[in-house]
């Protein structure tokens, strides 16, 4: 893949708009044609026309474009957010009646879509942890029709050896789709090793300044153009130009982004490997992952995400620990320019059995000096 070409120029035609160097933000809802004739054969094939902004948009073409050919597919659409490209995904590949197979924690709006929203439409799901592809064996029911992967999580990472479970999708003739947010096309490409359909949350690493929320499917052209007749045009949770142009200038400065993050991320996750005071480093790229070699295997590299496990499960010790980084805002999210702070203890109780440890940290890290951020993470783990 050219990636400088296909960030700095794929589909710009600088010379349409003045030379202008950085492509203009069409902000219009509709186009006009110089006569009818001319209206009725772009309504004919709108997918291929500028008609109206539900539909296509130049601002949203060269984004489309661009995030297709890094992620190695034919097509890609961009939504307003990870979660409209998730929905929209998924209910174009499901109807009544049909049964879906789904690793065991996904995103949770992507579980709430599936384990709460698609049973009143009489579509099922079975959840399962997805680290061997014997499980996808044994949910397999005659009424199977697609399978959701997300590989790694963003909290505590497991995988799913995305070839081998796209060899079994298209083997008992299954949809399947990956939520890919976690690595970029930049570091896993889930089309090339036989997957169906990728989604992400362009909110993270796509954007990367955290003032975006955006989404994008990118699959064959046979898929996209069912999804944009159907799903997409009548769902209609399309971005705004001004937010896919946002993204187009996230994109600029996304590999020298996600180099810097990941590199300072593996220095952070090396210092937390040894202190005294932290319990257990979650990381896919970590010595102690027993996944390690399949991460190797499917991943080019780890992002900037990292949980940890505190040597206290108290509360306020937790809490004081957060309370004291200085660098790192305490927030949900990640990929952003800036490091974010995330306990679990935030969201659930002590007892809750959800399968993630209630001293759990989530750490994203940003662009910050690797030995500062190191600096504040020792200083506040004193509070531990
Ligand atoms: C944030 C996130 C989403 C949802 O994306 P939004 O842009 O917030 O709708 C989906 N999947 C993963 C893995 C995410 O981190």
């Amino acid at each position: 893949m050219d990636l400088s070409y296909i960030i700095n120029r794929l589909g710009e035609e600088n010379q349409q708009y003045f030379g202008a160097v950085a492509p203009p933000i069409m902000q219009t809802s509709n186009f006009c044609y110089k006569n009818v004739s001319e209206l009725r054969k772009a309504i004919t094939n709108e997918k291929k026309s500028l008609i109206y902004t539900r539909g296509n948009n130049p601002t949203t073409e060269i984004l489309c474009k661009k995030l297709a050919a890094m992620e190695g597919a034919e097509e890609a659409l961009i939504l307003a957010s990870g979660m409209a490209a998730i929905s929209t995904a998924v209910l174009s590949s499901v109807k009544m009646g049909d049964h879906v197979i789904c690793v065991q924690k996904p995103y949770s709006w992507s579980f709430h879509l599936l384990s709460e929203l698609l049973p009143r439409f009489s579509v099922e799901t079975t959840f399962i942890d997805g680290t061997s592809i014997k499980q996808f064996k044994k949910a397999l029911k005659p009424n199977t029709k697609m399978v959701f992967l997300e590989s790694p999580n963003t909290m505590t990472f497991e995988l799913q050896d995305i070839k081998a479970v796209a060899e079994f999708a298209k083997k008992n003739k299954l949809i399947s789709i990956i939520d890919n947010s976690y690595s970029t096309p930049l570091y896993q490409q889930p089309i090339k090793m036989g997957i169906d359909i990728v989604v992400h949350s362009a909110t993270k690493y796509i954007g990367g300044h955290s003032d975006v929320v955006a989404g994008v499917i990118c699959s064959s052209l046979k898929i996209i153009e069912k999804i944009f007749k159907e799903e997409f045009l009548t769902l209609g949770g399309i971005i705004a130009p001004f937010n896919a142009w946002l993204l187009l200038r996230g994109l600029r400065t996304m590999p020298v982004r996600m180099e810097r993050i990941s590199a300072s991320t593996l220095e952070i996750v090396r210092f937390l490997e040894k202190h005294p005071k932290v319990e257990k480093v979650i990381y896919p790229f970590s010595t102690s992952n027993p996944q390690k070699e399949l991460a190797k295997k499917q991943m080019i590299r780890g992002n900037g995400l990292v949980s940890i496990l505190l040597k206290t499960t108290d509360m306020k010790k937790i809490e004081a620990f957060c309370n004291h980084l200085k660098y790192f805002h305490i927030a949900v999210s990640w990929g952003g320019y800036e490091s974010l702070v995330f306990p679990v203890c935030s969201y659930m109780k002590k007892e809750d059995k959800s399968g993630i440890p209630f001293n759990l940290v989530r750490l994203s890290i940003g662009l910050e000096e690797p030995e500062v951020l190191i600096a504040d993470l020792d200083h506040a783990l004193k509070n531990v």
